[in-house]
């Protein structure tokens, strides 16, 4: 369907010599898991690089595309879509940027230990490092890979019926945009992996400790709207895992995963506009957005009983 520059084949190997490369037991826990975590995180940088692409092309064509006597980047409607892409765009890439550097620092401690024993804090530090890491890949790759098949979507949707032929770049980006949230582990496989950080409490330990972060005078109201979106969090995080069942988290888990993941990705672009002011209007856009899907999330869940989930199972 899309990737065209990225030629995929199956390989398979019949009677093939073999060496065991490194140690046994170790293949997927250590071997896959390391690959996978890094390639992931590629995806989310895949992700955010279409999204920008998916951006560009749309504010470019509504900029250039009259209808009705003016441009269409001026009917509100296409003015909503433009604004909701970039603040995915900027989530996107804020969420990114953290991600990598929680690795960076990993590895770095790892890198200093091949030289020199680290020091107790040290090592305590590498440890918050490496568990930060391991929570925020697969909501880095889960969230920038869904984000970037909306914007791909209103990219298209956008340029109308242009949009659909080939005439078009964003017809590509649509295409190519469809694999990020498939390989290197589906959107689903993610949640799995996620959700150990939604019930032992990763996610909300590190937004706990942005809101005390300094903000600007006129961030405070956002701010206010993001303890808000914490507060339901946490209540369906509560209610969820209060049933007891491993099964009802799991049907549960993409939505908390989500809900996490609007907060953290809101509290990233509050950091970024206390850098730089550039940024507020995404993060305003992004969290009023995030902002309902919290509730509609929160909702869901508090109007659910167990006894419910008979409906979904087959
Ligand atoms: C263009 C392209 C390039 C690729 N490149 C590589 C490569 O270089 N190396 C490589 O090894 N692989 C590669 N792949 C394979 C790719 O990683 C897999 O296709 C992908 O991980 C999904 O696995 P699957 O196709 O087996 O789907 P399945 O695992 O069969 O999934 C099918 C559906 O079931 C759902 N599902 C499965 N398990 C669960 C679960 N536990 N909980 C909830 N839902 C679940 C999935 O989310 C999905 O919706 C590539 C694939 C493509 C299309």
């Amino acid at each position: 369907m899309g990737i065209k520059g990225s030629p995929t084949c199956e390989l398979v190997y019949k009677d093939a010599p073999a060496e065991l490369v490194g140690s046994r037991r170790m293949g997927l826990i250590k071997y896959v898991m390391a690959l996978m975590n890094g390639a992931r995180l590629g995806i989310a940088a895949q992700s955010v690089g279409l999204s920008e692409n998916a951006y560009r092309e749309a504010l470019a064509y509504a900029r250039d595309r009259k209808q009705f006597g003016k441009a269409i980047i001026e009917f509100p409607a296409v003015g909503e879509i433009l604004s909701v892409m970039k603040a995915k765009l900027d989530a996107s890439r804020a969420l990114l940027y953290a991600c990598t550097r929680f690795v960076d620092m990993y590895k770095i401690y790892d890198d200093i230990a091949k030289e020199r024993k680290l020091s107790v804090d040290e090592k305590k530090e590498a440890k918050e490092f490496s568990r930060l890491a391991d929570a925020f890949t697969p909501l880095a790759k889960g969230m920038t890979s869904e984000f970037a098949n909306q914007n791909a979507y209103d990219c298209i949707q956008i340029h109308g019926g242009s949009g659909f032929m080939k005439d078009y770049a964003c017809e590509r980006v649509y295409r190519d945009a469809r694999i990020t949230s498939i390989y290197e582990g589906t959107t689903q496989l993610q949640v799995v992996a996620a959700i150990r950080h939604v019930t032992t409490g990763t996610y909300l330990g590190w937004i706990n400790g942005h809101s005390s972060m300094e903000c600007l005078p006129e961030d405070q109201a956002t701010k206010g709207t993001l303890e808000f979106m914490t507060q339901q969090y946490a209540a369906a995080v509560e209610a969820v895992t209060g049933v007891g069942d491993p099964g009802y988290v799991d049907f549960m888990a993409r939505r908390l995963v989500e809900m996490a993941g609007y907060i953290v990705m809101g509290y990233l672009l509050l950091e970024d506009t206390t850098r730089c002011a550039d940024f507020r209007r995404s993060l305003e856009v992004f969290v009023k957005y995030g902002q309902a899907e919290v509730a509609k999330h929160a909702d869901f869940i508090a109007n659910f009983t167990p006894d419910q989930l008979s409906n979904y199972t087959f």
